[in-house]
């Protein structure tokens, strides 16, 4: 086999929130980029390999990954697109609506979204009467949507901050989804997000829970651009040192079980703090999230996990049946390469996104190919959908293909053929 081709990163053996040493827990080994999909079969010498592994704090209960890639490769040239998902643009509507129902005044709401991506969530704020602004690093996604929506195509960041200050001056309302996982230094991002945040103002982030990590073992959340798992006592330690504190915090399911902060500054009582927030933290401590050994047991299960999806595989193959994956996402790119699924496993991976199809998927360099795929092909008996969270939509998508007798394989939370 061809060695592997690494690429630059830095390495950590501290905690980036707050600077204690770190204990690894868990080692995916070297993995391509989780959206490094690649245009031609050309690219395929130049692909890059990186670590991948969670450290833990035991000081700040901090969870995140011990290397870090520069964030002009992670995501300059962004592949996700949030339109593509109907689900993601049903749940920004909703946040949307809840917003606009507690700030019902008179006065013009000013909204600032950090990472807006392609302005699902931006344009929906707009439509409901905000004053809304966004900022996002993906100039291959932005480029073609300003001037029409307001959008500041930059890293967000003390600079940018700085700038956005000066020509809009201050929010009321700063949010971000998936976004504040993704960023190496989060000091800096608070630094930023209290320059532009009015006294009164709030901020709202959501990310994927790493209560729902942990107790449905999602490896496939883990890649190099998730740089961090957040349980609500994570960030009520870190934004102590802001002088912030959390007000509120909902659950959503979006992909897969997120969590929602709702923070302000602290001391100025504007929002009551819920009291349902004080049962999350007994919650998070009653499950250990502050202890390292969950930590070893996460890391021992989805071991097993991989082993279990390795077996179901071989034996199908063995069986003479024929495979695909669904869904040619970060999530898809992280399950294949861990459990080393190649073309000897898979035939290809269904992905409606245009910016995807006929590309290869990271590592393991398979077709991607468009859902109709199924109106052709006939002999696919399984498809593994490595887009699980979004099951529903997609298994609607495909009725004729399971009406035909195709069955679909779960990777997550448990590996299950239905
Ligand atoms: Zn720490």
């Amino acid at each position: 086999m061809k060695a592997k081709n690494i690429g630059e990163f830095r390495h950590y053996e501290f905690c980036r929130f707050c600077g204690l040493k770190t204990t690894p827990v868990l080692d995916l080994g070297y993995m391509p980029l989780a959206g490094g999909f690649l245009k031609t079969p050309k690219l395929i010498d130049k692909e890059k390999f990186y670590p991948l592994m969670l450290t833990f704090c035991k000081n700040c209960f901090l969870l995140q990954t011990s290397d870090v890639i520069d964030k002009d490769i992670l995501f300059q040239n962004y592949f996700y697109k949030t339109s593509a998902i109907q689900t993601l643009v049903q749940h920004f509507e909703k946040i949307g609506d809840e917003l606009v129902k507690s700030f019902n005044g008179t006065r013009k709401i000013k909204v600032l979204e950090i990472g807006c991506n392609d302005g699902s969530f931006l344009k929906y704020l707009l439509k409901v009467g905000f004053d809304a602004y966004g900022v996002d690093p993906a100039t291959n996604i932005v480029s073609s949507l300003t001037p029409k929506l307001p959008i500041h195509n930059d890293y967000f960041g003390l600079k940018t901050a700085q700038k956005i200050k000066r020509d809009k001056g201050t929010y009321d309302i700063i949010c971000s989804f998936n976004t504040l996982a993704h960023i190496e230094d989060m000091h800096e991002i608070f630094k930023s997000i209290k320059l532009l945040l009015k006294s009164n103002g709030i901020l709202v982030f959501e990310n994927q829970y790493l209560g729902t990590l942990i107790k449905s073992n999602l490896y496939d959340t883990i890649y190099h651009e998730h740089q961090y798992y957040y349980s609500a006592l994570t960030i009520r330690n870190f934004i102590k040192q802001f002088d912030m504190e959390i007000f509120d915090i909902v659950f959503s399911n979006i992909h897969g079980g997120s969590i929602r902060f709702y923070i302000q500054n602290k001391n100025t009582g504007i929002h009551k703090i819920q009291k349902r927030i004080k049962n999350i933290f007994a919650n998070e401590l009653k499950n250990k999230f502050d202890q390292i050994y969950t930590y070893r047991l996460l890391a021992k299960r989805i071991k097993r996990q991989r082993k279990q999806l390795i077996s179901i595989v071989k034996k199908l193959i063995k069986d003479g049946k024929t495979i695909a994956g669904y869904g040619a996402s970060g999530r898809g790119t992280i399950i294949m390469n861990y459990c080393g699924f190649d073309s000897n496993t898979l035939d290809y991976v269904i992905d409606d996104a245009p910016a995807k199809i006929h590309s290869y998927t990271p590592g393991n360099h398979l077709p991607i190919v468009p859902s109709s795929i199924l109106m052709t092909d006939k002999k696919t008996d399984y498809i593994i959908l490595f887009a699980w969270t979004f099951r529903d939509e997609i298994e609607e998508k495909c009725r004729l293909y399971k009406q035909n007798g195709g069955k679909f394989i779960l990777p997550l939370p448990k590996v299950t053929i239905v």
